[in-house]
């Protein structure tokens, strides 16, 4: 990743809950169109550190930066940069009362202040691309998990974000739904899309990571290319984790 421009830098993030640290000078810079998978134990600080890094939690130091700017700054426009920086959540979070197609549109009408034609438009084309266009005028409760998550995505997608986060985003599907979310995702990311990815799928992961980052107890203990985490971790840590994984 060496010469690639920095898109998401952040320096010694710490982070309270009020009752200890959950994250410990974490550092890490993420690169323009890299897919970074971030993985650990239940409760290392995986979450935390996705929404700090869109401003959802309140950090106690250290400094966010995207396109060199710093927006943990008391000044920082949360409602801006989220437009930059997407995330979609393990629980789709999309409205029940509203349509498929109006969920989507939201961000762009509301916030974006689109042209409603046009936004539509593009609404549609990326339904069409996660294989939903036939949904646009459907409840979410009309919907599986899967086709859910992937309106979700497409949610996320029209705000043409400069990064997306992914929290664990299959982690309440069932099993059979699990395969058409994680194609939208490896397919985001051979087209250079800049991502972070946290997830228990531990294939997929080696399959879509540039890099791997290991977290546990709210440090960075380890990172690395996939196959070299996979077949080799440097860390006992590390290795300790991977084997909890192999009995389950
Ligand atoms: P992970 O996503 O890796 O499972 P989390 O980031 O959700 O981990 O949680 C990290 C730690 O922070 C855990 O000990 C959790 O209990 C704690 N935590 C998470 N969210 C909150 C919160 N809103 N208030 C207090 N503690 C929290
Ligand atoms: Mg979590």
């Amino acid at each position: 990743m060496e010469g690639q421009e920095k898109l998401l830098e952040i320096h010694h993030l710490h982070k309270d809950y009020g009752n200890g640290a959950v994250l410990k000078d974490v550092s890490l810079d993420i690169h323009k169109g890299e897919v970074l998978v971030l993985i650990g134990p239940s409760g290392c600080g995986k979450s935390t550190f996705l929404r700090c890094m869109n401003g959802l939690e309140q950090i106690q130091s250290g400094e966010i930066r995207l396109d060199k700017e710093v927006i943990t700054d008391p000044k920082t426009k949360w409602s801006e940069v989220r437009q930059k920086i997407g995330m979609v959540f393990q629980s789709y979070e999309l409205f029940p009362h509203m349509t498929v197609i109006n969920n989507i549109l939201l961000g762009p009408l509301k916030v974006q202040k689109k042209e409603k034609k046009e936004a539509e438009k593009e609404a549609e084309q990326l339904l069409e691309r996660v294989g939903l266009l036939d949904k646009k005028d459907a409840y979410p409760r009309q919907l599986s998990g899967g086709q859910k998550q992937r309106v979700a995505i497409v949610r996320a997608l029209i705000m043409k974000p400069e990064i997306l986060l992914f929290d664990e985003v299959t982690a309440a599907l069932d099993p059979e739904m699990v395969r058409e979310v994680l194609d939208v995702m490896l397919e985001l990311a051979k087209e250079g899309s800049t991502m972070v990815i946290v997830t228990h799928e531990m294939q997929f992961a080696r399959a879509v990571a540039d890099r791997i980052v290991f977290l546990d107890g709210g440090e960075i203990v380890e990172m690395s290319a996939p196959e070299q985490f996979f077949t080799q971790p440097e860390t006992e840590r590390a290795k300790r984790f991977l084997d909890t994984l192999s009995f389950e």
